[in-house]
């Protein structure tokens, strides 16, 4: 007989898969007793049912938790776990499209750690953290957990010994509460922008691949799709339009997107900054496919806003090619191509985060790759 909470679980990751259009699946273990209602363990989900169905636990945090799990398993599985992106961003975007009020880690830890006292009294699963267990409180102060006591019903009081460089110093003794706020009180991301939608795609490559001609062979045969205009804070070049290749803007109005968190992501490249407003990719509804054309940096960023967005990388045949192709520019001096080719070695190593790699090795046959990505027909 499969348990309710079980069931429970398969139903959730179904209606996020119908909503999303996707296939996520998991294996679920059940545990009698456990840290959490509900976790990752050795790759497959762990429910306690026990905790799980507890009348104390709200259903709000109950379909949270499970929005990240679902997230950790899409990133996890569905990406080989080559995203390297916060599930706590995807997981808000679902609570959103699913009308779940989100709640931060440290709130949900708030009603786990109630129900984990009434229900467990020993210190493996009736405690948040566990012996041995090393936390960080900031770049200079390191713990051990060394101790955990139950002080009557009320408290659980953790004894935790410096390590790193202030190993040495005498070990202290804290409440699980006062030592969840000092080493884990996470980013709260309520207030960070999340939108599910499908149509992004971010086109990155390392220098010299052939990004620029590509893209404009792109637009140019597929009018249908639509390319975002970054912010730049670097001169015009005289066969630059702005508003076409860029919108060009003076330091301090890119500060003040920067301040007023209009950007979805910005770097800093060449002394120069460059950004993508929000603005800008919420002029295209869903249906408009948009490609994002920013570097290996920029990419995270994007995918944390936008979960659901694809991530192109487009490499050149060999090493070798991408070599001639920067040495045979002119305008670049030894010292730059040598800069150049070493930033490329780096960016190449990226290519396993993205979801497809695309081979430029013939224009036309790259266009053809690229436009059926960005057309979902692959
Ligand atoms: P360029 O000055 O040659 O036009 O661009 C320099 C670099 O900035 C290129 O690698 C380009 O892909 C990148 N870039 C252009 N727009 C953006 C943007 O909005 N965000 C980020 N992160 N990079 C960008």
């Amino acid at each position: 007989m499969e348990h309710n909470a079980v069931k429970a679980v398969k139903e959730f990751f179904e209606s996020v898969n119908s909503l999303l259009g996707l296939s996520v699946k998991c294996e679920i273990q059940v545990l009698e007793r456990g840290k959490f209602p509900i976790c990752r363990r050795n790759g497959c989900l762990a429910v306690v049912p026990l905790f799980f169905e507890h009348p104390d636990l709200k259903d709000n945090v109950r379909k949270v938790l499970m929005s990240e799990l679902y997230s950790c398993y899409y990133l996890d599985k569905e990406k080989s776990g080559r995203l390297d992106i916060n599930p706590g961003f995807m997981a808000k975007g679902i609570c959103q499209a699913m009308g779940i009020s989100f709640l931060s880690d440290d709130e949900i830890e708030y009603d786990l750690r109630n129900i984990r006292r009434m229900l467990f009294d020993d210190t493996e699963n009736g405690c948040y953290f566990a012996v041995g267990q090393k936390l960080r409180e900031s770049a200079f102060v390191s713990y051990e957990v060394v101790d955990i006591v139950r002080d009557g019903e009320e408290e659980t009081l953790v004894t935790v010994r410096p390590i790193g460089h202030n190993l040495g110093k005498s070990e202290r003794i804290m409440t699980e509460e006062e030592l969840y706020q000092r080493c884990c009180n996470y980013r709260n991301l309520k207030d960070e922008k999340v939108d599910m939608r499908r149509n992004l795609v971010v086109i990155s490559g390392p220098s010299g691949v052939g990004k620029d001609t590509i893209v404009k062979e792109l637009l140019a045969r597929y009018p249908n799709i639509n390319k975002t205009v970054s912010v730049t804070t670097r001169t015009k070049r005289s066969n630059e339009t702005d508003g076409v290749d860029y919108y060009f803007v003076t330091k301090e109005q890119f500060y003040e997107y920067q301040m007023n968190g209009s950007l979805v992501e910005y770097e800093l490249y060449d002394g120069n900054y460059y950004g993508t407003l929000y603005e800008e990719v919420e002029r295209y509804t869903e249906n408009e496919p948009l490609i994002l054309v920013i570097d290996i940096r920029g990419r995270r960023s994007v995918m944390m806003r936008y979960p659901m967005a694809k991530a192109v990388f487009i490499t050149p045949p060999s090493f070798e090619v991408l070599k001639a192709r920067i040495t045979s520019r002119k305008e670049n001096s030894p010292a730059e191509i040598e800069h150049r080719l070493t930033v490329a070695t780096d960016e190449l190593e990226q290519a396993t985060k993205y979801d497809y790699v695309v081979t430029n090795e013939d224009v036309e046959i790259c266009v053809r790759q690229l436009a059926d990505i960005v057309n979902q027909k692959v």
